[in-house]
């Protein structure tokens, strides 16, 4: 299997489009134009998780957290971070990153943490995008009907809901005549033509239309393609970063907190108690990785309880006088994305008969210790 026809599928459930603005992902490091045997997917890049990949001969490695998150100025091996790129680019190993995307799709990183933590009726913490739906109508002839629908569904349109690559066709006759100039795929100049074609209909999100009309114009046979192309003012796709949700019966607090250790098998966490204490938590809210600047959010939404990692000394001091209880189980609790999107892949590789085989990275990446 081609490697960027995985990304291609991997972009339809997580679209590069959903990061948030200047979150670097997408390909790192390699080239896609290659086939791959073997993906691992990991949440950092670091040198262990490299040395695993050489080992495990992986081709295209797939993390959460965009490994060159900064500009490079040069490329000394001498320094460690530099090193890393160089033996993944010895050893033929792409890196592509999905970062605040997999974090804002549905069924995605903070949708697990809520499975995990048996949070249900969950709507999003902080909304972040209104994608307006589009629809194109592109005639063709009849016999082209099948690898335009194809090619179409390639670039990613007609999905709606648990559903993908939609589409309608319905038949009819075109008519065209030729003039000077034209250079007919069929037909002659000056001569009126009819032709047996097919009207084929997909949606797409807005933000696809660059891809989605470059797909159809190259699968099209004709010099001048005929479309239409509208928005649709029906389903417009919400999407939010973060979830809030309730508990099924409401749990003392400090019940709550070992739920959440045992939730994401960890030594220790940290908890920020505020001084006015609620003693039963009913309403979740999380957002994974570093997100306290959405604490505010919960707060006004009336969490019981806000949990994301990496919470700020002072940002505490805060949290302390909302009322809300914070819990920082740290960054680390990501790494559930492993195993998660490696039973996606499998079910893709099931759906589309990839000869492919995906592999969970056995590297631990947490620089945290608890003693
Ligand atoms: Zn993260």
């Amino acid at each position: 299997m081609e490697a960027q026809r995985f990304i291609e599928r991997f972009n339809q459930y997580c679209p590069e489009w959903l990061a948030e603005p200047g979150d670097p992902v997408g390909l790192h490091i390699g080239t896609l134009n290659k086939p791959a045997k073997r993906i691992m997917m990991s949440l950092d890049v670091r040198p262990n998780v490299v040395a695993e990949a050489i080992e495990k001969k992986i081709d295209l490695l797939v993390v959460k957290h965009p490994p060159i998150f900064r500009p490079i100025d040069r490329l000394v091996t001498d320094d460690v971070q530099i090193n890393m790129y160089a033996d993944l680019i010895k050893h033929d190993i792409a890196v592509y990153a999905a970062h605040t995307n997999m974090d804002i799709i549905p069924n995605g990183l903070n949708d697990w943490f809520c499975e995990l933590l048996g949070v249900q009726k969950t709507t999003y913490l902080v909304k972040s995008h209104q994608v307006v739906m589009k629809k194109l109508a592109v005639f063709v002839p009849m016999e082209e009907a099948g690898r335009m629908r194809e090619a179409l569904a390639m670039a990613g349109a007609g999905q709606q809901g648990n559903y993908r690559a939609t589409s309608y066709t319905l038949g009819g006759t075109g008519r065209f005549t030729p003039v000077r100039g034209a250079n007919p795929t069929i037909g002659e100049i000056g001569k009126a033509q009819q032709v047996q074609e097919n009207k084929i209909e997909v949606i797409f999100p807005e933000t696809m239309e660059e891809k989605i009309l470059s797909a159809m114009y190259q699968a099209h046979p004709y010099e001048e393609p005929a479309f239409d192309l509208y928005q649709l003012d029906n389903l417009p796709t919400k999407y939010g970063i973060g979830r809030i949700g309730e508990l099924d019966e409401p749990m003392e607090t400090e019940a709550f907190i070992q739920k959440v250790k045992s939730a994401f098998q960890l030594e220790g966490l940290r908890v920020i108690y505020p001084k006015q204490k609620k003693s039963l938590i009913r309403t979740v809210a999380i957002c994974g990785g570093s997100a306290e600047k959405f604490y505010r959010d919960a707060v006004n939404q009336e969490a019981d309880v806000y949990i994301t990692g990496d919470v700020y000394y002072h940002t505490a001091h805060d949290m302390q006088e909302t009322g809300m209880l914070v819990i920082d189980p740290g960054h680390y609790i990501e790494e559930v994305c492993k195993k998660k999107m490696v039973e996606q892949f499998n079910l893709w590789k099931n759906e589309e008969g990839w000869d492919v085989e995906f592999v969970v990275s056995a590297s631990s990446t947490n620089p945290f210790s608890f003693k």
